[in-house]
């Protein structure tokens, strides 16, 4: 059985002491005895601010929106796996469709995101996903193929259950029109039976999250499909009620 798992990508939202009334807020709505992993992804900037307001007994952890795979040097705005690490992260979001799209990040850079990442302890979240005008022309497994299997390629076979795959249609974020649950669970199966011809029965100890346009009106209706392990939230995680609601959702649904 796979632990659900909620991630808050923050984006380029919120300062430093906007992170931390973020964390105090959330804190007082999210159920205490919530069952699944839930992570929250504020700028570098924050990081440190949403570290040293978490608690022990807080049920999220957090992660970083992008890393670079050199470990330190003259690399001027990049910001390491072992920086991560240090400050805390759990997990790092690699491959966002932002990353690709806007700043020309490419599989291979991709790959090495991923494989820093694990050499640091850290558990890549890798964002996979086709352009509107991909689907159209029917390449969306070929797209969605293409970026896992170079996303993971040369990751040893025992970090595969560690890894955590997003598939967010590019035409799905941001722009209020979520993917139908079967669109998603299409997408989803075909992800996990590709993971399985690759690298064997561990696949499926692999959690495959949806993304884009999640909201608490499509949220349960997603989660209700076995294919999908929950999410990767970019506008609706910014409110902590609604971040919550959503978080307390997924929760429903593991039950
Ligand atoms: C995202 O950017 O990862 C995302 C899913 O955004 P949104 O939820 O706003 O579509």
């Amino acid at each position: 059985m796979r632990t659900r798992l909620i991630a808050g990508n923050w984006k380029m939202h919120k300062t430093a002491a906007e992170a931390v009334t973020f964390v105090h807020e959330f804190r007082k709505v999210l159920s205490p005895s919530t069952s699944i992993d839930i992570v929250l992804a504020p700028p570098f900037v924050s990081l440190f601010a949403v570290q040293q307001a978490m608690t022990q007994e807080d049920r999220f952890a957090i992660a970083a929106q992008n890393l670079y795979w050199e470990t330190e040097g003259a690399y001027t705005g990049e910001v390491s796996g072992s920086m991560l690490q240090d400050l805390g992260c759990t997990y790092v979001i690699v491959g966002h469709s932002e990353r690709r799209h806007l700043f020309g990040e490419k599989n291979d850079e991709v790959n090495k995101k991923v494989k820093a990442a694990l050499a640091h302890g850290l558990i890549p979240i890798l964002c996979v996903g086709e352009t509107l005008e991909e689907r159209e022309a029917g390449n969306t497994q070929a797209v969605v193929k293409d970026q896992l299997l170079k996303g993971l390629s040369e990751v040893g076979v025992e970090n595969i259950p560690t890894i955590i795959i997003a598939y967010e249609p590019v035409w799905a974020i941001g722009t209020g029109r979520a993917a139908s649950v079967e669109q998603a669970e299409e997408v989803h199966a075909f992800l996990r039976a590709t993971l399985s011809t690759e690298f064997g029965e561990i696949s499926q100890d692999v959690r495959i999250l949806y993304g884009g346009s999640v909201s608490p009106q499509n949220a349960e209706a997603l989660f209700s499909c076995k294919e999908i392990d929950g999410a990767l939230i970019g506008k609706a995680c910014l409110d902590p009620v609604v971040f919550a609601k959503i978080c307390g959702l997924a929760d429903l649904a593991s039950t």
